[in-house]
């Protein structure tokens, strides 16, 4: 068996050219979708990842305005900055790029972002809708993973789902998500033992723990729809996933690779919830649960 390739750089371009016409459409109706990214420091891959998302907007009729912050900038300079972004109606979306730099506080500077413009999802509100099953904006990568799954055709509900990675960010929403579908949702972490013994039963194995060749194929079981969102840069240069992508792609029946796979589609969500935010600020569908994601209820849950 050769796995089929979920092609997420094929999805992502053609999500672009529809989110394209979409912000046109709602430049018609006088809203002009905004997005505002916040950078502070000068890390390398977060300017690299802050340029993609600008990159994004542009392609997608989004407009955008980058505010790249010194590293010292205290984290008062940074709330101020944020609450004149929430007060600021040409703006639909604000993204603080992470990681921070030590001296501020993640967690507050999140908590900070106005919920109806926290377009990463990370704020504790939309987070506590995402466990409900009522989210306004998916977090990203889970959200694009989300999509790839539905290109397979495969349907989520009653399948074996094992997350490797309990982030935050990638693995825990990942998982929600995954058991809102009413797939039986199974997450391992670094202190899994035998790591094995869990990936082997899934039917659909998502890897998201920055390790790469962290998933041979004796971990796969044979048919598997694999979706590697790891990103890892080897000391040559190259970029891989966790996946033994060559070896897995052989027993797999789906898999994504790594870069062209969830990488895009990352960034792609992002517009996707940006154009989320400007639609309720028209007034359509204002209210927790009523846009984005449409996730259906478990039941019983
Ligand atoms: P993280 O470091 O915050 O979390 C990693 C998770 O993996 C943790 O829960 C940890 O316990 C688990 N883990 C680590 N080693 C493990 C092991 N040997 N066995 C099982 N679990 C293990 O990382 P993150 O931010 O969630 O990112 C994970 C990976 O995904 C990274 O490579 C990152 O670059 C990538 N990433 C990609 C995208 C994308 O758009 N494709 C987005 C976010 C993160």
């Amino acid at each position: 068996m050769t796995a089929k390739i979920i092609d997420g750089k094929a999805l992502s371009h053609k999500l672009r050219q529809d989110f394209k016409r979409e912000a046109d459409e709602l430049r018609l109706r006088g809203i002009n979708p905004g997005l505002a990214v916040i950078l502070v420091g000068d890390n390398p891959a977060s300017r690299v990842y802050v340029g993609n998302k600008v990159r994004a907007c542009e392609e997608c009729g989004v407009h955008s305005s980058s505010h790249v912050l010194p590293v010292d900038t205290s984290e008062a300079e940074l709330l101020q900055l944020i609450a004149k972004l929430n007060a600021d109606d040409t703006v639909h979306g604000i993204l603080v790029q992470l990681p921070m730099p030590a001296h501020i506080d993640v967690r507050r500077v999140l908590e900070a972002i106005d919920v109806d413009k926290d377009v990463d999802g990370f704020h504790l509100y939309n987070v506590g809708a995402l466990a409900t099953g009522n989210t306004i904006f998916p977090p990203c990568t889970p959200y694009g993973v989300q999509l790839l799954l539905e290109t397979t055709g495969i349907d989520v509900a009653g399948q074996n789902a094992v997350i490797v990675g309990a982030s935050n960010i990638v693995g825990k929403p990942m998982a929600l998500m995954l058991l809102q579908k009413e797939a039986t949702v199974t997450v391992c972490h670094a202190k899994t033992r035998d790591l094995a013994q869990h990936t082997i039963l899934a039917d659909i194995l998502i890897v998201a723990a920055g390790k790469p060749g962290l998933i041979v194929p004796q971990m796969v079981r044979r048919g598997a729809v694999v979706i590697d969102v790891g990103i890892n840069r080897l000391p040559d240069g190259r970029i891989v996933g966790d996946v033994d992508f060559e070896g897995v792609k052989k027993k797999a029946s789906w898999i994504t690779p790594v870069p062209g796979g969830v990488g895009p589609m990352t960034v792609t969500m992002l517009i996707k919830n940006t154009l989320s935010s400007a639609h309720r600020r028209g007034g359509e569908g204002a209210g927790i649960g009523s846009m984005g994601w449409d996730a259906p209820t478990v039941q019983g849950h």
